[in-house]
């Protein structure tokens, strides 16, 4: 009889999910655990917790709909808050559990977690949540192109992407084993606004309702590239960066019902652009592995001196929508009532903080990794970074006036009025 942990981390979901199929075919018995890591959730350098309510809720969501799927099967979700290694050395101890099975991730905690694992139990890593597998890749993560377009050069000329691997008929469990839910005072209270662009549900039930609405039902996905730099709206975008963060619904997943999609009605230059979004996404998670903990320094991955200043008002101002520059302002509160921001958006405020208010790129950073829902560590830090001039973008300084930038993108001033009035 061999027992073995599958650790859920950035994917929440039964179907297309490596780990869990390994796991499947290694042991007789699985024990599901999802970790809570407070360093993670806890204090940031603002003087807050990491993560805000909307992303919490966001995510319980996501933890409770796939508590919901492993019960399908046969078996519950322990959700344990704590060091990840503690908790899998405990439950693997308590439950004489072989081995531990999980995704492999990129950024720099997250695989200070898995040394940490991997010193005290027998880890087993598998599949990371990117598009295209390291493995495939035509250089190792070492050779990582510096610059986007390069790497996707490379990439596009020897394109390998994986089916998805399917969900496993049923899941075994020992009989004594229980679920354990989510801490309901952990999840907070998040309030709804009625300006929202959509309600965003972390359940993977609702995430694949968002890419048929996007693909099928509308057909906004044959009108992407015209419509991608919108901010007023459920539809100008795809808005899967939720549920691609959490792993609710899988890179592949997308990629595979795009081309399902092209298959029936046609291949244009918004399906392509698509997917070239999704590389993109690729290529922060590449870029956090290739430069680990330099993705967070304020030199970031270029490893270039930059001089800013930490200050507290300045700064919230800009949290609170106050800075007296309207485009920034609405971009600004929409984000504090929501826990979204358009791409255009977070563009724009992320030059304003370093260009024009002279601030360490870091506060903002850690500000969005608090409020977004979509967080992603080598997404958030790797755009960042790019923003503050200290990442991979071949460009110097890329400024962004925000007076003509919302004369482009919102010209009848409506996504403006709607959150400054
Ligand atoms: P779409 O435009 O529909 O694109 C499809 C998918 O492609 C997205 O869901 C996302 O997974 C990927 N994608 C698109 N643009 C980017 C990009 N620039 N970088 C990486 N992936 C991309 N994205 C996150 O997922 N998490 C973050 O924490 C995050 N922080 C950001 C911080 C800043 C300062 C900036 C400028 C961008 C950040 N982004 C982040 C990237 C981008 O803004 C969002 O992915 C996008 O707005 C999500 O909306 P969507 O799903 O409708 O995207």
């Amino acid at each position: 009889m061999s027992r073995g942990v599958i650790w859920f981390r950035n994917d929440l979901r039964l179907a297309d999910n490596p780990a869990l199929m390994a796991a499947c075919a290694a042991h007789d018995e699985l024990l599901p655990v999802f970790i809570i890591d407070p360093l993670q959730h806890g204090d940031s350098p603002l003087g807050c917790d990491r993560s805000g309510p909307f992303r919490r809720r966001f995510l319980a969501e996501g933890i409770q709909s796939l508590d919901r799927a492993l019960r399908a099967k046969g078996t519950a979700l322990q959700v344990h808050a704590g060091r990840p290694a503690d908790v899998l050395e405990r439950i693997a101890n308590l439950w004489a559990a072989d081995a531990v099975h999980a995704q492999r991730l990129f950024a720099w905690e997250e695989q200070q977690q898995e040394r940490s694992v991997a010193e005290r139990l027998s880890l087993r890593l598998h599949a990371p949540p990117t598009l295209l597998l390291p493995g495939d890749l035509p250089f190792s993560l070492e050779k990582l192109p510096q610059v986007f377009t390069a790497f996707r050069h490379k990439v596009e000329a020897r394109w390998t992407v994986r089916d998805a691997v399917p969900e496993p008929a049923a899941i075994r469990s020992p009989r004594e084993w229980r679920g354990k839910p989510l801490d309901e005072p952990w999840i907070g209270a998040a309030r709804e606004d009625d300006r929202a662009v959509m309600r965003f549900d972390g359940s993977r039930e609702a995430g694949l309702l968002r890419v048929k609405h996007y693909l099928w039902d509308t057909h906004a996905l044959s009108r992407y590239k015209e419509t991608r730099n919108g901010l007023l709206g459920a539809d100008y975008s795809s808005k899967l960066s939720p549920w691609l963060a959490t792993g609710g619904v899988s890179a592949r997943e997308v990629y595979r019902e795009v081309k399902r999609y092209e298959v029936q009605n046609g291949a244009n230059e918004s399906t392509y652009w698509l997917v070239f979004e999704l590389l993109w996404r690729d290529f922060f998670q590449f870029t956090a592995a290739k430069h680990g903990a330099d993705l967070f320094k304020r030199w970031g991955v270029a490893r270039k001196p930059v001089s800013t200043a930490w200050d507290a008002r300045r700064f919230m101002v800009w949290c609170e929508g106050r800075t007296g520059q309207p485009f920034i302002d609405a971009n600004m509160r929409e984000l504090a009532a929501t826990g979204w921001m358009s791409n255009r958006g977070r563009q724009n405020v992320a030059s304003y903080i370093v260009h024009d208010l002279g601030l360490d790129w870091r506060m903002g950073a850690w500000w969005f990794e608090r409020m977004l829902i979509d967080y992603d560590p080598c997404s958030n830090w790797g755009n960042w970074q790019y923003l503050a001039g200290v990442g991979n973008d071949p460009r110097e300084g890329r400024r962004f006036d925000p007076v003509r930038q919302a004369g482009l993108y919102d010209a009848d001033g409506a996504f403006t009025r709607l959150w400054n009035e």
